[in-house]
């Protein structure tokens, strides 16, 4: 019982930078690597000046451009199961055949930017590049200029010689020397440039002696960043590292440990073993990805493409002190465990009596019940779960901690996109009643910040998900999951002015995220879908976790859900998942009268149970 108090510690955890994502984190660029000044000083002294016409000309480009800039992209919005790899400093040629072959041998591509010197000095390994099927970017040198004028005439120069040499037009950019400057992303904007850098830096100036790969590879990954992602762009520099071979050794690792380990593989599907296991991840070069329409999109999404509804904002019932009461005994869906004070605040003890505490969905006689996945995750853990329900047709609801959505965005629009439910979890997982943990008590946030953080949490949804429709409907929805379940009446309050539509806890919390064993989880799962005898308790709603720890989970669906395929139509135990949105709707009523085998609140589960047979016989 005491456990449950913790429940969503996981995210706690991350929240409290134990374990920190670094892709989070700016892409930073190895200082050492800049040639010398004087070398540079030397290089920018012996260039020509720009004529006095392509000058006029870029000043035309410049007034047409109206002073956009080219945003450095770190990732692409794509739902394709693609992770980008680019890579820099082509000088080195062992370093670069030993790459082309890991490539080959992955049937992988590649994004080389290649600057103006390598180009002119290392003529053959570019074309080496370009004849096994890679592509060619723009290097970009703006350590002592980079101005938009110098940065034009370096583009265009570039992409000159590209075309004598090698009959290309390289239209992407990337800075391979130097800082970031306005002038540069200005220059992109105005020469129509897409300009790149990346979430994952391959290579650390802390590492340039490093002959270890294992090492290297633990510098660039965090113990907390579980896979890449869709979109994700890494970037290796091939001439810095001492030890030649290494930046190699390094992309095998990646490989292996943060983009083939996305993949579902239980005992008996992979993608080895399963032609329709679709879940393996490749690597590919930034040109692929943007000729994938099908699965680009625009992030974030324009406002005009979220229906009127789904707006931020879009004006809720205005909640006070005379309808609150009403209201949230309408659209909260309680649970068994949150009745104490502990968990409870700021309501009266006759209105607890009366709050609800099925965590069941009323009305339901059809043996529907409903999965809430909590929190975040990374695209291991997401993807395999969506591939377990994608596979048994099994919709289900997502509710999203949004802090650091950013990082990873083209991960909740796929969950979207497969057609769960998306509902809110907050911001940066507080609970609305403040609770002791095993580092101590979590600061509560005050009735504006808490509401500033869902009004928040929401957009970031929105401006994600907000025009994925499935089938013609919307997958985002206005649904809130409280962190931990606690409840307070003006954390209630302040979700529903925000817009929120319904608070939904839950009858079981599996503690996934803290599960020692597969079969704990199965275990859990099943405890809360039948009763005693065996009956499906119709239209319950779980708390389960989306997120790296809840390492079990996707395994324990795919086990529950394979049986329930094989049970006859009109077995009492077969079950199906519903999406939550086909039943809080229309004014849906929590306070309505229970029926049927419905769970009727008592005050402990035992209880309960005994009740609910009453109730039947
Ligand atoms: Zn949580």
């Amino acid at each position: 019982m005491r456990k449950r108090i913790y429940q969503c510690l996981a995210a706690g955890v991350i929240l409290l930078g134990i374990c920190h994502p670094s892709w989070a984190s700016a892409e930073a660029v190895p200082m050492d690597i800049h040639q010398p000044e004087t070398a540079m000083a030397a290089a920018a002294a012996k260039k020509k000046p720009i004529p006095a016409k392509d000058r006029a000309r870029y000043e035309k480009l410049r007034q047409e451009n109206q002073g956009r800039l080219a945003e450095k992209e770190k990732f692409i919005p794509t739902t394709a199961q693609s992770v980008i790899v680019t890579f820099g400093g082509i000088s080195r040629k062992e370093s670069v055949e030993d790459i082309l072959d890991r490539l080959d041998s992955y049937g992988a591509k590649g994004t080389f930017f290649v600057t103006e010197r390598e180009l002119r000095q290392n003529k053959d390994i570019v074309r080496e590049i370009i004849d096994r099927g890679h592509e060619i970017g723009i290097g970009l040198r703006t350590g002592t200029d980079g101005d938009y004028f110098e940065t034009c005439a370096q583009i265009e120069r570039f992409q000159k010689r590209c075309m004598k040499e090698f009959g290309i037009k390289p239209v992407i950019a990337r800075q391979i020397f130097g800082f970031d400057k306005p002038g540069v992303n200005e220059a992109c904007s105005a020469l129509g440039i897409r300009y790149f850098g990346a979430q994952i830096n391959g290579v650390l100036t802390q590492d340039k002696d490093e002959s270890d790969v294992n090492t290297v590879f633990s510098h660039v990954f965090k113990k907390s960043m579980y896979s890449m992602g869709r979109g994700q762009i890494l970037y290796i520099r091939l001439d810095f590292m001492n030890h030649p071979l290494i930046t190699g050794q390094l992309l095998d690792m990646i490989k292996k440990y943060k983009i083939d380990n996305i993949a579902y593989r239980s005992f008996n599907d992979s993608p080895e073993s399963n032609p329709d296991n679709d879940t393996a991840y490749h690597m590919t070069s930034i040109g692929e990805v943007l000729a994938d329409k099908e699965h680009a999109w625009t992030y974030p999404v324009p406002d005009k493409d979220i229906p009127e509804e789904l707006k931020p904002s879009a004006v809720a019932v205005k909640i006070d002190d005379h309808n609150f009461w009403d209201e949230f005994r309408k659209r909260y869906i309680g649970s068994p465990d949150v009745r104490t004070i502990a968990r409870v605040k700021g309501f009266p003890e006759s209105r607890m009596d009366k709050m609800d505490k099925t965590g069941v969905v009323k009305g339901i006689t059809d043996n529907t019940i409903f999965f809430g996945f909590d929190d975040w995750g990374s695209d291991q853990s997401v993807n395999r779960l969506l591939y377990v329900l994608r596979k048994h047709h099994a919709p289900c609801n997502f509710f999203v901690m949004t802090w650091n959505v950013h990082s990873n965005p083209n991960l909740l629009r796929v969950i979207a996109e497969n057609g769960h439910d998306i509902g809110g979890h907050t911001n940066g997982h507080r609970p609305m009643v403040p609770q002791r943990t095993v580092s101590g008590r979590w600061n509560m946030l005050d009735d504006k910040a808490f509401m500033e953080d869902v009004r928040q949490s929401y957009r970031i949804l929105a401006e994600t998900a907000g025009d994925v429709k499935v089938n013609g409907r919307p997958s985002l929805t206005r649904y809130f999951r409280p962190p931990t379940l606690a409840v307070s009446k003006r954390g209630a309050e302040a979700l529903f002015n925000e817009g929120y539509s319904y608070i939904i806890s839950g009858y079981e919390s599996t503690e996934d995220y803290d599960a020692l064993s597969l079969e704990s989880v199965i275990g859990a799962i099943e405890h809360g879908i039948y009763d005693e005898q065996g009956n499906v308790r119709q239209g319950v709603v779980f708390v389960v976790h989306m997120s790296d720890h809840a390492r079990y989970t996707a395994e324990a669906m795919d086990i529950i859900l394979t049986a329930n395929e094989k049970r006859p139509d009109g077995d009492p135990k077969k079950f199906k998942t519903g999406r939550l949105s086909d039943y809080l709707k229309d004014g849906y009523d929590q306070s309505r009268i229970p029926s049927g085998n419905e769970i009727i609140d008592s005050r402990s589960r035992e209880h309960k149970i005994k009740t609910e047979r009453l109730h039947e016989k």
